[in-house]
């Protein structure tokens, strides 16, 4: 039986006061599902602090573990602060720093060396799901991006449809069974049965409280990856519990 698991990425949001959000979290997170945050790196320290109960991450991490790379964060940094996951190849950082699948790779596994859990991401534009291309793109992904050695502890996947992200749009139920059946497929010929059965597969892109049920139903969703519904526990909490 895999965790369930509602992951809140907070991307470059929140000051220390945000920190306040996380006690309520964390109560939430009593219950079977896992519960993790990824705020701004300035915040992993103070967060792991504070929020017994919550797992958290970073957003990102170099491929190297240490070295002249100024401005920089290595996955065995964000261990020393405190974090247990990063995620990665989220589609921001494929875009805003030109990251490609190789790059993504590289840092799973300084991210493995470290000791860190990883939270993939993939997903297509909405130019490539029109194209019917969405599968295509979806495997050459996790073929190209995820290293040998992935398993059910140590990799979780997160399908990010980059049209749905922050934009209100969500697929349909069936285009996200569809996805999450591919991906496990996918998962289980490449990694063996059992590796491709534990890896939990993540749905995100404007997850809210009124559509986590029905997209927590979906076969193959292990849980969220959420976005701006994870800023605030008012938000984030309903999620968490419809997961439990
Ligand atoms: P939103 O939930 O704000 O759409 O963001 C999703 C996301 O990119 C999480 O990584």
């Amino acid at each position: 039986m895999r965790t369930k698991l509602a992951a809140g990425n907070w991307k470059m949001n929140g000051l220390k006061a945000a920190l306040s959000e996380l006690g309520e979290m964390a109560a939430a997170a009593s219950g079977p599902a896992e519960v993790l945050i990824c705020p701004p790196v300035t915040l992993v320290a103070a967060a792991a602090d504070a929020a017994e109960g919550l797992a958290i991450g970073g957003q990102d991490c170099h491929a190297k573990a240490s070295g002249a790379h100024t401005g920089d964060v290595s996955a065995a940094m964000l261990a020393d602060a405190g974090a247990e996951y990063v995620i990665l190849g989220h589609s921001e950082r494929r875009t805003d720093h030109d990251e490609h699948d190789e790059d993504v790779r590289a840092k799973c596994e300084a991210a493995w060396d470290a000791g860190l859990k990883v939270v993939l991401c993939v997903g297509e534009s909405l130019e490539e799901r029109e194209a019917s291309n969405t599968l295509d793109i979806i495997g050459g992904q996790l073929a190209k991006s995820i290293p040998d050695g992935a398993t059910g502890h140590n990799l979780v996947v997160a399908y990010e449809p980059i049209w749905a992200i922050g934009t209100g749009k969500v697929p349909t139920t069936d285009q996200i069974g569809e996805v999450h059946d591919f991906m496990r497929a996918r998962l289980e010929k490449r990694f063996g049965e059992g590796v491709g059965r534990s890896v939990r597969l993540l749905y995100g892109g404007s997850v809210k409280p009124s559509n986590a049920g029905e997209i927590f139903a979906v076969s193959n969703v292990d849980g969220a990856l959420v976005g701006g519904a994870s800023l605030k526990a008012a938000d984030f909490v309903p999620i968490i519990e419809a997961l439990n």
